[in-house]
């Protein structure tokens, strides 16, 4: 536990520093804070990193350049680089029990880009190089190059739809993933919304993907992964993880056995900056098989690494690794459970009718708005969430018709059953005092929106009797 006075002259310290050569962004900085300490988090995706992990961020490592990995880098004088970059690791493996990890990746998306790149190239090492008869990449000669850049590209990947709950980088067809593979997307059954497995097998079957991924930005739902391997496996497929958005529920052990992507995919690729808790940026965790490729992620993929990144998730997934950190993912995954109740019993929609994981993805249609009138008025009202699709939406990517709504970030500041519940009531009070506007022609609009008189004053004040009973960096004092 920090000190609470040492914290607060550290970082007054820190703000007077700014301030001396830029004040707007010392300001800001401010204001982000008394922001963050005022509003309902409930983004599924957002967090509050420790004291411990923000402070390691702010060092003389983002100075250094350090391309390559541990004990194989480009420059000189890396070594207390690879000090940090094996601890993260070593913390890793041991928390998710994986046999390798990495940690340099700048974000999710680029921990995705260098999953792609190591099946990829784990192909043209393995059974590629045997059929041109060659030992290694150095005895190709140019037209087995040529031959192999169609190989390289003509790779098939299934992947979640967008609209069922998947991310941009798993396939989406404008998305980067979607031009470098040929690409087909499974979704969610039409009734239930949950995932059909015997549909995703069909599917794979059908079309006999190199790569299938597995994983989500906005399922509320926990998937098999033993079954996903399984049909992986019939296929002859990679399979591939992405479990950015969960990852604090499996290094909590709520999520074991099956709903364990680890011991079942072949390579698993993070955030640390969610429900993980840690600094923004992403992770792979991978086979030994795959190891050697996924390791040289940088250059082939990333740029030089961030080694102050790097150092806070290694003191993030040590604090994961602590009992405590179970304690909250098994509150993260209740408090999900609470809202969801909270929601169903004022009669609100919940596609697939609840969650089992850590977000809720509320139908805001039955309220005669779009997400993005929803989540306008929310804001409003000091409730920050996102707009989002729901499976097979008419309102499209922008427009939307959900809203998703995550616990992890309320539940790192203490919130329970009972604020989950009064949030749920407080959001319905504004959804339901919410008219959907008109266009300036007349017509109706799908952004513009008028929220009764009152309501937002009348939800702020509840809200921040809650807020104040759950301080943020509790006696951080700015003033
Ligand atoms: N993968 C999933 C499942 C996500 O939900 C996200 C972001 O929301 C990402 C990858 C991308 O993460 P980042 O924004 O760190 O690149």
């Amino acid at each position: 536990m920090t000190d609470a006075p040492l914290l607060s002259s550290t970082y007054q310290q820190m703000l007077s520093v700014i301030e001396s050569v830029e004040p707007r962004i010392a300001e800001a900085t401010r204001q982000e804070l008394t922001d963050q300490r005022e509003s309902l988090k409930l983004i599924a995706s957002e967090n509050y990193a420790s004291p411990a992990v923000l402070m390691t961020m702010g060092t003389w490592f983002s100075d250094k350049y350090a391309e390559g990995t541990v004990g194989h880098r480009f420059y000189a004088g890396c070594q207390n680089v690879d000090t940090v970059e094996s601890v993260a690791a070593e913390h890793a493996r041991e928390l998710f029990g994986a046999p390798y990890a990495y940690a340099q990746p700048h974000s999710g998306i680029d921990a995705n880009l260098v999953a792609f790149w190591s099946i990829l190239a784990h192909r043209v090492e393995g059974p590629w190089l045997q059929k041109f008869g060659a030992k290694n990449v150095n005895e190709l000669t140019e037209e087995d190059w040529e031959s192999l850049r169609s190989e390289f590209g003509n790779q098939r990947l299934l992947g979640m739809s967008l609209d069922a709950g998947g991310h941009l980088t798993h396939g989406f067809r404008p998305n980067i993933s979607g031009k470098m593979f040929h690409q087909q997307q499974y979704g969610t059954d039409p009734e239930t919304g949950l995932l059909d497995y015997d549909a995703v097998r069909a599917k794979a079957r059908e079309f006999q993907p190199l790569v299938i991924v597995a994983g989500y930005s906005a399922y509320p739902r926990r998937v098999n992964f033993a079954k996903m391997r399984e049909i992986a496996d019939e296929v002859d497929a990679t399979l591939m993880v992405d479990m950015a958005h969960f990852a604090g529920l499996v290094a909590g052990k709520v999520f074991t056995g099956d709903e364990d992507p680890v011991p079942h995919a072949h390579i698993v690729t993070t955030t640390t900056h969610k429900s993980l808790r840690g600094p923004r940026g992403g992770m792979v965790l991978a086979t030994e098989e795959l190891a050697p490729s996924v390791d040289r992620g940088c250059p082939m993929v990333l740029g030089g690494p961030l080694s102050h990144v790097m150092a806070a998730k290694a003191v993030a997934l040590a604090e994961a690794r602590q009992p405590e950190f179970r304690t909250y993912a098994q509150g993260v995954a209740d408090n999900a459970q609470s809202l969801a109740e909270g929601f169903l019993k004022r009669g609100a929609n919940l596609v697939t009718g609840g969650t089992d994981n850590h977000l809720v993805l509320l139908d805001v249609s039955s309220f005669g708005l779009t997400g993005r009138q929803a989540e306008s008025a929310l804001l409003d009202a000091g409730v920050v969430t996102n707009r989002n699709s729901i499976p097979a939406d008419p309102n499209g990517a922008w427009y939307t018709s959900g809203i998703r709504i995550g616990t992890p970030a309320l539940t790192t500041r203490g919130f329970g059953h009972d604020e989950f519940d009064r949030v749920a009531e407080l959001m319905i009070e504004v959804l339901s005092n919410t008219e959907p506007g008109t266009t300036s022609a007349g017509a109706p609009s799908k952004a513009s929106y008028t929220l009764g008189d009152g309501v937002a004053d009348r939800v702020h004040a509840a809200s921040a009797e809650m807020l104040e009973k759950h301080p943020l960096y509790p006696g951080l004092d700015l003033a």
